[in-house]
């Protein structure tokens, strides 16, 4: 099946072709023509999937053959989207498939000076990408009206909700205008997403191009055990005896981040990091300066996890497991895009083996583990199972302590483990028992 063969107009073809997409990709083939026929769009597709072209290329289409001029202060159509990153990113791709075409797009987000976006919603958006609240502050200011909203696309829904944007965009709904066309795109289709739908979305087709929660076959993933203080150490290590290129680090705390990046630029490593403590211009460049080649290991929190698309990046390494488990999915969706292959390495320590579970059980198979040699962990990481459990070590027949031969009783026999964030550790002396795990 060719893009023409879905009922996309000659310009846009003509686009495509320049920017060597051959065929389109599955959640191109399933939404493209029901979208440009006016349908509601209900889909889960797996990211990276291509499904900002899969709902852009329609509406452009939609957008350049009917309907009136774009007036005043005015949208035509509107994509939400939750991070300011992914509005950036959505409409560079909208940029880039409309040139040539006498549309205007552009993106409001947070987190930079809202006066030029009011001035440039002035002239009026055909195409607005934009993050929730920095729309409705918009919206309330009276710089963006919905009168001619024809279509309404919320991309990244799932996480829309998680990132607690839920009344704004309840707010948002009631300001547009009833009579639209509505796709809801999310990565995983929580009961609160098929609600969202259920209220929003008028006979939708249905679109299921991946696997839930799956990431994608492309995508190796494995993972190391090592104790929790040497992780840094572990990361600069491979990074040198591995000869990786580019790389992109997950971690847990901004604190973490800072903290990897600063060893890695004291070591020379080209390093820059994106956390939610950074100023927004500042995070974008990072963004771009790794895009770009400019810089080897870009570090991140979880902002960095969702939707970004990133050119050829062979390899993610999450140097602390996420809190949720289906931003593990996520992560590992910034490498193995569009058909290339990709590599996921997840530095795993003991006191994270509860969260190793819950995304092993989601994402249905056992991680193939590994130790580095001069990196064994004092700390051991419990087994786990296909079924979602822990393996069980053999219990060890006790040994007898004699008092005032060798150690006293109760001392540095059997220690506890990190299993306190370091600032959290109990001011009390530890009990000295063995945290167990498992049913
Ligand atoms: P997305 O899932 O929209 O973030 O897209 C992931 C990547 O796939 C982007 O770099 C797109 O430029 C690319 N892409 C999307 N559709 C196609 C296609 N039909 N052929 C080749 N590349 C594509």
């Amino acid at each position: 099946m060719s893009f023409a063969d879905l009922g996309l107009f000659a310009p846009l073809l003509q686009r495509l072709d320049e920017l060597g997409y051959r065929s389109p990709t599955a959640v191109q083939r399933a939404t493209i023509a029901a979208v440009l026929k006016g349908r509601d769009v209900l889909a889960a597709a797996q990211t990276g999937s291509g499904k900002t072209a899969a709902f852009a290329l329609p509406l452009l289409q939609q957008l350049s053959c009917a309907g009136p001029r774009v007036a005043a202060n005015s949208v035509r159509a509107l994509v939400l989207v939750p991070t300011r990153e992914l509005a950036e990113q959505v409409q560079q791709s909208v940029q880039r498939y409309a040139e040539g075409l006498p549309l205007r797009s552009y993106a409001v987000y947070g987190g930079v000076s809202i006066n030029p976006q009011m001035m440039a919603l002035r002239k009026g958006v055909d195409l607005l990408v934009a993050t929730p609240g920095r729309l409705l502050d918009l919206y309330r200011q009276n710089a963006v009206g919905f009168a001619q909203l024809q279509a309404l696309v919320l991309d990244e829904a799932d996480r829309m909700l998680d990132l607690g944007f839920a009344r704004e965009l309840d707010e948002l709904f009631c300001a547009l205008p009833r009579r639209r066309q509505t796709l809801l795109f999310s990565a995983t289709f929580s009961e609160s997403i098929r609600q969202m739908a259920g209220e929003l979305l008028r006979d939708p087709l249905q679109v299921e191009t991946s696997p839930r929660n799956a990431a994608a076959a492309s995508v190796q993933q494995q993972l190391i055990v090592v104790d929790k203080k040497r992780k840094s150490e572990l990361f600069l290590h491979l990074l040198r005896r591995r000869g990786w290129g580019q790389v992109l680090v997950f971690g847990k705390t901004r604190k973490g981040v800072d903290e990897l990046e600063q060893l890695l630029l004291a070591q020379g490593i080209r390093a820059d990091s994106i956390h939610g403590d950074k100023p927004q211009p500042a995070r974008l460049r990072a963004l771009q300066r790794f895009k770009d080649g400019q810089v080897q290991v870009l570090v991140a929190t979880d902002v960095a996890a969702r939707g970004l698309d990133i050119d050829q990046l062979p390899l993610v390494v999450n140097l602390d497991l996420p809190q949720v488990a289906e931003d593990y999915v996520h992560r590992i969706g910034r490498t193995g895009r569009a058909g290339a292959t990709g590599q996921a390495l997840s530095l795993v320590c003991a006191d994270e083996v509860e969260r190793l579970l819950a995304i092993e059980q989601l994402i249905g198979q056992v991680l193939p583990r590994s130790e580095e040699e001069g990196f064994s962990p004092e700390h051991r990481v419990p087994q786990t199972t296909a079924t979602g459990q822990l393996l069980k070590k053999p219990k060890k027949p006790k040994q007898k302590l004699i008092p005032g031969a060798g150690k006293a009783p109760g001392k540095g026999k059997v220690h506890l483990g990190n299993w306190f964030e370091d600032d959290a550790a109990p001011k009390v002396r530890a009990v000295r028992k063995a945290p167990r795990f498992g049913k």
